[in-house]
């Protein structure tokens, strides 16, 4: 069955990709989740221990620096547009910016158990992810995108992901669908999308699905890889807090306000996009 909905963009702020119904009633789903590739994961997560959240002088932010160009690492130090909006919150907030580096599916976690201030990672404010956080006012519009080996020539659009096997990264709103969407045959799951694209490039996998920035990033300069150009999913990036902590969360508004005003989101902006939004 193939379904026209799947091309469908939707809104992201007013509609969980859960809520969405992309392919819904199709009876219980076959399909084999494969998380070999999270569980012989060789990537080194810095998990410098707790508390840090509590301490009076630092402010933690939590994220997965696997998400170039937002997270990443530049040698030992990790650096992205998340991390400069991060470090305007940590000023106005008159305090130093700590950064803990953890797989992407324990963020909220963290966060909800104080390990952490607020999470900058690229992540989608979805209802379902209202549930259990605080998001802030969104900053940066995405979309998920598709990767193929450059001579495919059987997958054009998300449609045609039906019956083939996907790469995502492990707990996010790329997952989320994938893991969704009944017709796709397989989803295996990452601890970064760069591990995806490297069972991509090798034959295991057939397609990956990742947002937009990264999904350029992993694709650049990648002769045997092609970014499809049909989006399929839009979705908007927000800060996350623990449930309640207002007062962090006006800090971060007020701050994303701030930036947006006086120009400097726009600087920080264009030193990791093309084009301002
Ligand atoms: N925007 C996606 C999500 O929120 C992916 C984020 C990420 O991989 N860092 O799930």
């Amino acid at each position: 069955m193939k379904s026209s909905k799947m091309l469908k963009v939707v809104s992201l702020v007013s509609a969980s990709i859960l809520s969405m119904g992309i392919l819904a009633g199709c009876g219980s789903s076959s399909k084999k989740v494969s998380t070999d590739a999270v569980n012989n994961s060789s990537e080194v997560l810095t998990d410098k221990g707790s508390n840090q959240a509590q301490s009076d002088n630092v402010i933690v932010m939590g994220t997965n620096a696997e998400f170039e160009p937002f997270e990443y690492r530049d040698g030992l130090e990790i650096t992205g547009f998340d991390v400069e909006i991060a470090k305007k919150i940590a000023e106005k907030l008159g305090k130093e910016l700590v950064i803990e580096d953890m797989a992407f599916d324990t963020l909220i976690m963290a966060l909800n158990s104080d390990k952490v201030d607020f999470i900058a990672a690229g992540m989608t404010a979805t209802d379902e992810r209202k549930t259990q956080v605080d998001f802030s006012d969104s900053y940066f519009k995405s979309q998920q995108m598709i990767i193929v080996k450059a001579d495919d020539t059987t997958i054009t659009t998300a449609d045609d992901l039906a019956g083939k096997k996907v790469g995502v990264q492990l707990g996010t709103t790329g997952d989320l669908f994938v893991s969704t969407t009944e017709e796709i045959a397989e989803v295996a799951q990452f601890q970064a999308g760069t591990q995806a694209v490297m069972d991509l490039k090798n034959g295991k996998i057939d397609a990956v699905v990742i947002d937009a920035e990264p999904a350029k990033k992993m694709t650049e300069g990648q002769s045997d890889l092609k970014l499809l150009d049909a989006p399929f999913i839009e979705e908007e990036y927000a800060i996350a807090v623990k449930k309640g902590n207002d007062e962090i969360l006006a800090a971060i508004n007020e701050t994303l306000a701030a930036i947006k005003a006086d120009g400097t989101y726009d600087e920080i902006y264009a030193k990791y996009f093309d084009v301002a939004q």
